[in-house]
């Protein structure tokens, strides 16, 4: 009988095997490297599955200093900026300092990264696109992290810090100082400003349309203005539940959110499961004419009504919880033989100290 003992460490992609071996029994221990596990949820996340600049699905890349998760194309074109505007390292193949996680983690993701730097559109300047060329990609990239056109007026700095040290702090500054400075900046004309971010959190799905053999691979994706964010996809479930937060930013002259619900499929083009609109402005009164809600217990401040030209199944509640403005939804969705969607709105005023 083999009685000797043996204990090592064996390091796996994430983490690292403690291995004690006694009499032919093998006890494993798993130690996680928080840090990469860190790194690994921040890309999970709904917004950051998607190129912060082009769209594409699955970013492999980040801009360490920026914060954000970009797809190789991009990547290509973030590197040739140089180190000193955005310095990018490998999701799985590089190794990340701690400092570098802390800095992407208190950006929080691509949608907060891009409600700073995608703040003002021109009139006429679109997103590139997954299929975008390399110059119409570099024009983009270039006006937005290198000249900065994009950011509010008030945030624009002239020199930017290049020691790398000095990047995570001055862009996390400058994306803490966006939710104080009031947004009163003038608006330049062509411009489009951002009054907010709306917080959806989409809930569950209820009875939602076969569009398989049997049941339906359901995702949710929500459209406002240019931007557009969507939930994961949960396999073969007529009633899903994600809970997943996706974030919206709201301009000055928004419209509804276009809620659409689409099958996944691997081998054609996803079917459509149903649509329905919301209508944000019920919302966002409400909560400019309370101001900040940290000051009020809490309390229903406004209703967005039933109504036969609008998907609600009952009237829709706005209230103050615990300090925020939130609204719960229940929608039914419209173009479709069955299903419901229940969502629930916060709203994030960009003036919120
Ligand atoms: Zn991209």
């Amino acid at each position: 009988m083999d009685t000797s003992l043996f204990a090592g460490l064996i390091r796996m992609h994430d983490s690292i095997l403690f291995v004690v071996s006694s009499a032919n029994k093998y006890l494993v221990f798993y130690l996680f490297d928080d840090c990469k596990r860190r790194l690994k949820d921040l890309l999970l996340q709904s917004d950051n599955r998607f190129c912060a600049d082009c769209g594409a699905p699955d970013p492999k890349w980040a801009s360490a200093n920026i914060g954000v998760f970009i797809c190789l194309k991009c990547c290509g074109v973030h590197r040739s900026l140089g180190t000193h505007i955005s310095k990018v390292l490998s999701v799985t193949l590089d190794e990340w300092s701690a400092d570098e996680i802390d800095a992407m983690t208190e950006v929080g993701g691509n949608s907060s990264a891009n409600a700073i730097y995608e703040a003002f559109f021109p009139e006429g300047v679109s997103k590139p696109g997954p299929d975008s060329s390399y110059e119409e990609r570099m024009r983009y990239i270039r006006s937005k992290y290198e000249l900065q056109e994009f950011l509010k007026p008030s945030l624009r700095i002239t020199s930017w810090k290049t020691s790398s040290s000095s990047l995570k702090s001055s862009f996390s500054t400058k994306l803490f100082d966006s939710f104080r400075i009031p947004s009163v900046s003038k608006n330049m004309e062509g411009m489009v400003e951002f009054i907010g971010l709306v917080k959806v959190k989409v809930k569950k799905g209820i009875n939602l349309a076969i569009r398989d053999m049997m049941s339906s691979d359901p995702y949710v994706v929500l459209t406002l203005g240019k931007q557009t964010v969507q939930t994961t996809v949960v396999k073969s479930n007529l009633n899903p539940v994600w809970n997943e937060e996706l974030m919206l930013s709201v301009p000055q002259d928004f419209g509804p959110i276009k809620l659409s619900v689409f099958d996944h499929d691997t081998f054609s083009a996803d079917d459509i499961m149903g649509e329905a609109e919301i209508d944000i402005q019920p919302l966002i009164t409400s909560a400019m004419a309370f101001g900040d809600p940290e000051m009020f217990g809490n309390m229903q401040i406004g209703k967005w009504l039933k109504s036969h030209d609008n998907a609600l199944l009952d009237d829709s509640i706005i209230n103050i919880v615990d300090g925020k403005v939130m609204q719960e939804i229940s929608l039914k969705l419209q173009n479709v033989e069955s299903g419901e969607l229940e969502v629930e709105l916060e709203w994030m005023p960009l003036d919120h100290v």
